[in-house]
């Protein structure tokens, strides 16, 4: 099975029909996606159209949980907060009710996946190899998909040690026995210097795993977030994937 894995897609449409253009391309059995389709971005309630559609598994995100009001904000920064209230004003009842029906965590055949991570799929961040080999230690699939961090990695570990690491644009890993831990990294807030969209192509069965990047209209999402009354410094970082 070949499948594609998106993620953080953040209201950011252009980067989500950028994305959806190159996986129709490789034309996967499935697309899976690892939460936060809202929040940040300008245009919530026709990413949520867009990713129900094409999606056979969803998972919810810290942001999508702000949005419907399912968790507290109080950890959340000043601009996300503000980026939740917005997106609370403006996500549509249907779109919202969907929401409220996903979970953070899901399995599926040799794989496990989070929003987060294993020991708290809403809000932790594996951002470090000491983390991630906790995630790994409290796992068993051989393969462990996480968002969130919005920074494509892919970490792999033998028993021994752990390889891998950061996955920039034509990362191509070969999975073979090791067990792994991987982000897809963002469609649609990109935080690991390279501002274009990102997804992850998995071949299962043939234990592939190959990390893509997708240019997209950046102008064009910033000046729909400011036209739409979000904070300049949130358009402002999209130009730089940070
Ligand atoms: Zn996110």
């Amino acid at each position: 099975m070949r499948v594609a894995v998106i993620s953080d897609i953040h209201g950011n449409l252009h980067a989500l029909e950028a994305v959806l253009a190159d996986v129709t391309a490789e034309a996967p059995d499935e697309i899976w996606c690892l939460g936060d389709v809202v929040g940040y971005g300008p245009s919530p309630n026709e990413c949520c159209a867009r990713t129900r559609e094409v999606s056979s598994l969803v998972l919810v995100g810290n942001h999508d949980l702000a949005a419907i009001g399912s968790i507290s904000t109080e950890e959340f920064s000043p601009l996300a907060l503000r980026s939740a209230e917005w997106t609370a004003e403006h996500l549509d009842a249907e779109h919202a009710a969907w929401l409220r029906g996903l979970a953070p965590e899901a399995a599926r055949d040799g794989v496990e996946l989070y929003h987060g991570s294993p020991r708290d799929p809403v809000w932790e961040y594996v951002l470090s190899e000491a983390v991630a080999l906790l995630c790994l230690h409290d796992t068993k699939a051989p393969l462990v998909l996480v968002g969130h961090s919005h920074v494509a990695l892919a970490l792999g570990w033998d028993g021994r040690e752990l390889d891998g690491g950061l996955s920039p644009a034509g990362t191509d890993v070969e999975l073979g026995t090791r067990r792994w831990l991987v982000n897809p990294g963002s469609v649609g807030q990109p935080r690991d210097g390279d501002p274009r969209a990102a997804w992850l192509l998995i071949d299962i069965a043939a234990g592939r795993a190959a990390f893509r990047r997708v240019p997209y209209a950046i102008e064009q999402t910033q000046a729909e977030m400011r036209d739409g009354g979000l904070p300049d410094a949130l358009a402002d970082r999209l130009a730089h994937g940070v």
